[in-house]
Formats: structure tokens, C-alpha cells, sequence
């Protein structure tokens, strides 16, 4: 199997779009997991947002105890 790209050996695939990619190809790895260049970027993105959801989620739930501190108060 050869890339798309360079016609050369592939040697992963890109773990978003499926694509097989060859050395050069390969953008970014995270683990044994490869990402083709135009995937590259999405993949930063899509783990900031899942980083921004999980701080959300801390300050809501930071918030609710204050709220429930506060009733245990009374
Ligand atoms: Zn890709
Ligand atoms: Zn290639």
C-alpha cells in the first residue's frame, strides 16, 4: 500500500481520515498514533476543546459545592 501523496510505502494511517501515510506524510504522532497534515491541526483543536470542556466542567461543579457549602451553612 502507497500514500496518496509521495507514492511511497506507507506505514501508518492517519487515525482521523483513514488515510495511509508514509514517513513524510506523517504530521503528527501521539503515542503509536499518526496524523496526516491535514488532520494534524484538528486533532490540536479538538484536544484543546476537550481540555476547555474539562475546566468548564471543574468550575461548575466548583460552583455547586459552594452553592450547596452555602446551604449547609444556613
Ligand atoms: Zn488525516
Ligand atoms: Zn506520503
Amino acid at each position: 500500500m502507497k500514500c496518496s501523496k509521495h507514492q511511497k510505502q506507507s506505514i501508518a494511517t492517519c487515525q482521523w481520515c483513514g488515510k495511509l501515510l508514509c514517513r513524510e506524510c506523517i504530521a503528527k504522532t501521539n503515542g503509536k498514533k499518526a496524523y496526516c497534515t491535514d488532520c494534524s491541526g484538528q486533532v490540536g483543536e479538538y484536544v484543546q476543546r476537550i481540555q476547555l470542556d474539562q475546566i468548564r466542567k471543574d468550575a461548575e461543579a466548583e460552583q455547586k459545592k459552594n452553592r450547596f457549602a452555602g446551604i449547609f451553612q444556613r
